[in-house]
């Protein structure tokens, strides 16, 4: 009994371990952390919008960490838990941000009005896109907090509201990281391969899947390094920067997903990457 109780001891602490969360800020493209239980041991499942979002253990509470689109309504929104045989709802606010604008020119007119062939294309990569994006696993997140997988210069920041050759376009969903073709990209956490190809706005681009629907994305790549199935370490390096895709020069354009959703990378990034000077 006495070497029983020793065991049960010596996991306590690691089981119980104040996490590095991110900040709480529920704005469109943001991410709310919400504390959902406390002093239980039993896993709480949360689900927003239906799909499942992370669930960690922090001291003696349990929160939920849920990232919100930029299409997000501003006002209340609701969480769905189940504690046990207990389902519950929490409502939570999400406030209002705007983001600026942002007129871009590129060369290949196909990039702002692609063709038939290439609307086909589109339609088929965002199939892909979509499923990596939704993707689930059960595993916990080794962590929530993100090293930059390259440094450089910021070139486009998240949420802009783009114009691309004067016309309207979707937001800027990711971080721009600009870097010279053939700057090394580094796996930002522990996590697995789950999608690689070559995508008609995107370019050679990968998806890393870290736990429980943290997902990022990695875009415009001159090279992908490795294959989908493969296990990465944090630090490990998963390609290089290129200008494959619609692009205006070499940048690293990085996708952060929470329960399927497009957030800003800043909110769960360590450092920023960026350099204070140009190279
Ligand atoms: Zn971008």
């Amino acid at each position: 009994v006495k070497l029983l109780l020793a065991c049960l001891l010596s996991a306590l602490p690691l089981l119980s371990h104040a996490l590095d969360l991110p900040e709480h800020r529920p704005v469109p493209g943001g991410v709310a952390v919400i504390e959902i239980a406390r002093d239980t041991q039993q896993a709480p499942k949360a689900w927003f919008e239906e799909r499942r979002v992370i669930t960690v253990q922090d001291g003696n509470r349990w929160v939920a960490v849920i990232g919100l689109p930029l299409s997000q309504d501003t006002g209340k929104a609701v969480l769905k838990l189940r504690i046990g045989d207990d389902d519950e709802k929490i409502k939570f606010e999400i406030q209002d941000k705007k983001y600026p604008e942002q007129r871009i020119t590129v060369k290949n007119p196909r990039h702002v009005n692609p063709n038939k062939d290439d609307l086909a294309r589109i339609a088929q990569d965002s199939k892909r896109i979509g499923s990596a994006k939704r993707h689930y696993s059960e595993t916990a997140p080794v962590s929530l907090k993100l090293k930059p997988p390259v440094y450089g210069e910021r070139s486009s920041a998240f949420g802009l509201r783009r114009f691309f050759n004067g016309e309207a376009r979707n937001p800027h969903s990711g971080m721009d990281i600009a870097a010279a073709t053939g700057t090394p990209i580094k796996a930002p956490a522990d996590g697995v391969v789950i999608e690689a190809g070559d995508f008609f706005f995107n370019g050679n681009t990968i998806f890393l899947d870290h736990g429980q629907g943290l997902v990022t994305m990695y875009c415009h790549m001159d090279e992908i390094d490795v294959d989908k199935g493969d296990r990465v370490k944090t630090g490990d390096v998963i390609g290089q920067v290129g200008m494959t895709g619609r692009v205006t020069g070499p940048h690293l354009h990085w996708g952060v997903i929470l329960n399927g959703n497009l957030v800003d990378p800043e909110f769960l990034l360590s450092e920023m990457p960026f350099q204070n000077k140009k190279n």
